[in-house]
Formats: C-alpha cells, structure tokens, sequence
C-alpha cells in the first residue's frame, strides 16, 4: 500500500478511530509509473478506456498512455479539452460536455485524466454524471485536488464546487512531474504553503465557532506541509526527490481532505482570498493564474494581517486563548513564507502575481462572504470580533 496512506491507516487505529473512506488503490509515485497504468486498467476488465488530455498534456503523457492501451488491445479512445477564448483549460460546461460527448460516442467504461488539476475535475465530473470510474495520471505537482471528491468547476462564469467522485487509482510519474512547467512545481508548493494559515483557521474556528475538527487530519496536513518546507530547496531545483517530496505531500493533504470529508484542514482564508481573485479575473476577462500562485500569496497576505491581530480575543477562557497564541505562534510571518515561495521559484508578492492593490483590500474586507459557514479569524476581524495587537 501506497506509504502515506498505510501512514494514514495505522496512525487511526493507534487513536481507535475508524476510517471509511475507500483510497484509490494503488497510488503509485515513481519513475515511470506512467506505463503501469494501461497494464491496470487492462486487469480491471474495462474495455474501452477514454484518455482526457489538453494539447500540452498529450505530448508529455497521453500520448503514450494511448500507445501503451492499444498496444494492449484495448479500444482507447482521446478527447482533447480545447482552451477558452483567453487560451485557458478551464473546468467549465464547455469542456465537461466534450468529454460526455465522446463517453457517448465511443461507449467509454472508465476515463482517464491525463493533466492537471483542471483536467482532473472535468474528468471527475463527467466520470460522475456518466456513471463512470476515472483514473488519475496527474501530469504536474500543482495541486492537492488529484484525489478529491469534489469538483470545483465554473458555470456560466461562475464558480461552483459540486461533489462529485475520487479517483480510483493515481497513477504519478516523476520523470513527467520533473518535466512540469517550473511555474506548476511552484504553484503546488504554494498550494502546500497555504495550509500554515488553513490550519490556524481551522483550529480557530474549532475553538471559537464550534467548527468540526480531527487531530489525526491536522497533523497529517502538518506533517506534509512541513514536509515540503524542509525540502524547498530540492523542489525548486525539481530534483527527483524534491518533486517526490512534493506530489506526496500533495496526494497526501488530499488523503487528509477524504478521511475529513471537508476541506477544513487545507483551505481557509488564504483559499477565499485566491477564490475572490480567480472570480474577479474571471468577471473582468483576464487570463487565469494558476491556483497554488494565488493560494501561496495569498498565505502571505492573511499571515501579515493576522499577525496584527488578537485571536485570543474570542476566546472564552484563558486555556482556549492560550492555545490560539500558540497556534498563531506556528504561522511563519510574511517575510518568511515570502522567502519560501521564492525558493520554489513562484511569484511572491501581489505585485509578482499580477493581482493589484485595490483588488487586494477589497478581497481582505470581503473573501469571508465566499464561505459563509466558515468561521475564519479574517471572518472574525471583519466583523469586529477581534482586536488589534498595540
Ligand atoms: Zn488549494
């Protein structure tokens, strides 16, 4: 069994909590794990498979994978997801029709995703709605979604997250990861990073909002988070180990996301803020940035904000104070997870990512209206429930 999730499995029952999730099985990282996915699917009787690629990710991977298929007999079939009018692969009903369109057309029974992050949630919905199992060939380490349930996807230029299915095995080649775009290395790490301030919220909202919390899950994150912070160096370099370091730590923050069955552990203001972006990009007819660039930032900003901030102050008690001054205490300042970000080779400031000022304070006064079930320390200070640091 795939490490983390073997991790994962025993570090329950230690505590005699029972997990009820299914895992894909098997996750399988390494070099040249890509050739072992049409062996996989072969063993698993499904006939007629249909590869989900864009134009990029079909050179770097699908290709081959169709190669491999019918090398094998078996009937594979392609769709190749166009990009919008700004040239961007987005999840939107355009592309989750295309796919449901060649499933018909070609009598598909399983889809495989070849690609991102975007590509995995076209795949997963339409594997959903077509009642069909999908396969993971994740093509860069950008994301910690491979193996969510959800799928966040965008309907008539609005955002949505709908559930939808898990993979049901990942298949994640490092000599294709490694050949990744430098910016989509960065973007996952910055995806990673964003969890310092998504587990602060969490515990926050569990102290002072009565927000549903797992010990096992937050550490779980932690562990993977830390992970990749000790190993910054070799990911931005995007040696072998670095981007095995890093698409663990990513798989495994959505193993933590299954187990939970929210997104609490790895999304919380830093996530709103770079949904706000995403949106007003959308709106406004820009090119769309790459979601971990958003979320790494976006850490930054809530980190400066938060470190200006009294926690403490929703407190009840002095043992709950203490431990949000001690949670708080675990978020690196600005300047450190700015440094890290640019270790990784990603873009650090607002500047650098292209997002402006004015859009940066609106989003800070308004993100915490995105989720409004969510009980964030941004949500609390914009609402006046929390004091300043004199
Ligand atoms: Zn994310």
């Amino acid at each position: 069994m795939y490490e983390a999730a073997l991790r994962i499995r025993k570090a329950a029952e230690e505590r005699g909590i029972r997990i009820d999730v299914e895992f894909p099985d098997p996750i399988v990282v390494e070099a040249g794990a890509l050739s072992r996915t049409a062996p996989y699917i072969q063993d698993k009787g499904y006939r007629k498979p249909l590869v989900v690629a864009d134009e990029n990710t079909l050179r770097v991977a699908g290709g081959k994978l169709l190669e491999q298929l019918a090398a094998l007999g078996l009937a594979a079939e392609k769709t190749i997801v166009k990009p919008d009018r700004q040239g961007d692969v987005i999840a939107d009903e355009a592309s989750i029709v295309q796919v449901l369109l060649d499933v018909q057309r070609y009598g598909a029974d399983v889809i495989v995703a070849a690609g991102s992050g975007t590509l995995h949630d076209v795949s997963r919905y339409a594997a959903y709605t077509a009642g069909l199992p999908f396969v993971s060939v994740p093509t860069a380490p950008s994301v910690d979604g491979f193996n969510s349930k959800g799928a966040p996807i965008v309907i008539r230029g609005e955002k949505i997250t709908v559930q939808a299915i898990g993979p049901l095995a990942i298949f994640a080649d490092l000599d294709v990861l490694r050949e990744a775009p430098p910016a989509m290395v960065a973007a996952g790490f910055g995806d990673m990073l964003g969890k310092y301030t998504s587990l602060f919220d969490w515990t926050f909202g569990r102290w002072t909002g009565g927000e549903p919390y797992s010990e096992l899950v937050a550490e779980i994150t932690e562990r993977a988070l830390l992970e990749c912070v000790r190993n910054v160096e070799a990911i931005g370099s995007r040696t072998e180990e670095g981007v095995r370091v890093l698409i663990d730590a990513l798989i495994e923050s959505g193993l933590a996301m299954l187990v939970f069955g929210q997104s609490h552990p790895a999304s919380g203001a830093e996530h709103h803020l770079s949904h706000y972006w995403e949106m007003e990009f959308m709106r406004t007819g820009r090119r769309a940035l790459l979601h971990g660039a958003k979320v790494g930032v976006a850490c930054a900003e809530i980190a400066a904000l938060y470190h200006t901030l009294e926690p403490e102050s929703e407190a009840g008690d002095a043992e709950t104070a203490a431990k949000l001054r001690e949670a708080l205490g675990r978020v690196p300042g600005p300047d450190e997870i700015r440094a890290l970000l640019r270790k990784a080779g990603g873009p650090s400031t607002i500047e650098e990512l292209g997002v402006g000022r004015e859009l940066l304070e609106r989003s800070l006064a308004e993100a915490h209206r995105i989720r409004p079930n969510r009980y964030t320390l941004l949500r609390a200070c914009n609402e006046g429930r929390v004091g300043r640091r004199s």
